[in-house]
């Protein structure tokens, strides 16, 4: 960014941040968009690419794309402001909307209450509905825009989401919900909380917020962001470990290639996922105390693990044009027809995106057995793709999610932030924060980046020190 000149000093502060994934880049990017004054950025990544689970893949036989991580952006524009939209938007990316209304059980199609009716009787469609009632008087649209926030209520109160499944009293409308989101939690309903369980049961209806994606690949958002930015961006530089060098800032240990280097920085973040997170070591004793507590508060693993199979004709189209349905199979599980929105495709592709404790059995089969267990689950009407499979790919995210983000009880939005008071300028973005998703990483780093900036401009203390009378205000 051309406007970051060089102080008196001839120094310029030093900004590490550690991740290329959408975290470090949202992060780099509001640094540099609202900074006033001079700022040195240096984006460390790990691997050779940028973008983490944002991941657009392409099939080897055919120059066709398919998602490997995340396959939905998140719309609350009708509740609220929405930053990630607004983002989208401001980068000029395309959009379309996704939907899926199917939810598959024991191979009937279940679309809405007279399907479940027809299904399960009068009992399930009655259980159906007053557990959808009690759902949305405990959650509203506005309760959800807010749950990430200082201003939450008690809808994202801590207790466990499987007692208020358990009070659904039919199996099969209990099933129903399970299947509905069980691949959007990825985790198992005992393992994480009411709130965090309402949100994904709610996130189906449109009056809570709509799902979109980027036409040609969500990773374009990533290489977008990534493509304005001025910072200097290191790839295949996996930092090992964060301390505080002799003269008091603090200092980076990283590999680069054969290399194992050393460097200071006045301001570090790591934009990190838990899995990730842990790996780094931390080498001044009150650091490294202060982020075992920040780990032990919010290590709560979840599991996705994703087959994708290129076709060799398109898809037949489901009822709606609906571009995934959900299935019973592996606890509940998504099916993406990728190729749903496009209707020139020569070719059809789908994704199944298989969630928690099933994810995590699955991982351990080879590619070949996974192909064939998936197809063996397809719905009666898509079948027919398993004799067209030209390729298939499939990707492991063993405890790559959060089950439980924000833990058991949510800190203030500072406190997760800024894990040691003793570290002023040393921060944490992650989406294990918020919510799991792209919506909540950018929450995340927006957070940080107007922190960071507000410090620099004010110079060295001021904000800090207001910062840690409303963090200790908050927590008495
Ligand atoms: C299968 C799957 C499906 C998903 N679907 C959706 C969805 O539909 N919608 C949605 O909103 N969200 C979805 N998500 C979640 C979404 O991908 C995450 O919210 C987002 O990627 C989090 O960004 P991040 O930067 O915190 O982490 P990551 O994306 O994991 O990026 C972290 C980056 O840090 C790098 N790194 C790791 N260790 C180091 C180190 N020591 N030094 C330097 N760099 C390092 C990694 O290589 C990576 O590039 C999905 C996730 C998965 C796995």
């Amino acid at each position: 960014m051309s406007a970051w000149l060089a102080d008196s000093s001839g120094k310029l502060p030093r900004v590490a941040i550690v991740g290329g994934g959408p975290g470090g880049l949202f992060t780099a990017w509001h640094l540099e968009q609202r900074t006033a004054v001079p700022l040195s950025l240096t984006i460390f990544e790990a691997t050779a690419r940028l973008g983490g689970k944002v991941c657009t893949a392409s099939f080897a036989s055919a120059d066709i794309q398919y998602e490997a991580g995340a396959a939905e952006l998140y719309d609350y524009s009708p509740v609220d402001v929405d930053p990630l939209r607004e983002l989208v938007q401001q980068l000029g990316l395309p959009t379309v909307a996704i939907g899926g209304s199917a939810v598959f059980v024991a191979g009937r199609s279940i679309a809405n209450l007279d399907d479940l009716g027809d299904v399960g009787g009068a009992s399930a469609r009655r259980e159906f509905a007053n557990f959808d009632i009690r759902s949305r008087s405990a959650m509203t649209p506005a309760d959800f825009y807010e749950s990430g926030s200082d201003h939450a209520g008690d809808a994202v109160a801590a207790g466990r989401f499987e007692p208020a499944l358990d009070g659904i009293g039919c199996g099969k409308a209990r099933r129903y919900v399970d299947v509905m989101i069980h691949s959007d939690l990825a985790t198992e309903a005992g393992e994480t909380s009411c709130g965090y369980g309402l949100q994904n049961y709610l996130m189906n209806d449109p009056a809570y917020m709509q799902l979109y994606r980027i036409p040609g690949g969500n990773e374009q958002l990533m290489q977008a962001v990534a493509g304005r930015l001025a910072a200097d961006v290191r790839l295949n530089a996996a930092v090992t470990a964060v301390g505080t060098g002799p003269n008091g800032a603090l200092q980076l240990q990283f590999r680069s290639g054969e290399r194992h280097l050393v460097e200071d920085f006045d301001t570090v973040i790591l934009a990190l996922p838990m899995d990730a997170l842990k790996r780094v070591r931390f080498t001044d004793t009150a650091l490294a105390d202060a982020m075992r507590q920040h780990v032990e508060h919010h290590d709560h693993p979840a599991h996705y693990l994703r087959v994708s199979v290129l076709l060799d004709r398109p898809v037949p189209v489901l009822p709606g044009d609906d571009a995934y349905v959900m299935l019973d199979a592996f606890g509940g599980t998504c099916l993406y027809v990728e190729s749903a929105c496009d209707p020139c495709a020569t070719n059809g592709v789908l994704g199944w995106l298989i969630g928690g404790t099933a994810a995590v059995e699955m991982a351990s089969l080879t590619d070949d057995a996974l192909v064939a267990t998936v197809l063996d689950s397809l719905p009666p009407p898509l079948a027919i793709c398993r004799d067209r499979v030209m390729e298939a790919r499939v990707h492991r995210w063993t405890n790559a999610v959060s089950a439980l983000p924000g833990g058991w009880s949510r800190l203030p939005v500072d406190r997760r932030h800024r894990p040691s008071r003793a570290h002023s300028r040393f921060f944490v973005v992650g989406d294990y924060l918020y919510d799991s998703t792209l919506n909540g990483v950018l929450d995340s780093a927006e957070h940080v980046a107007g922190w960071v900036v507000a410090e620099h401009a004010s110079g060295p203390g001021t904000m800090l020190m207001d910062r840690d009378r409303a963090t200790m205000e908050a927590l008495q």
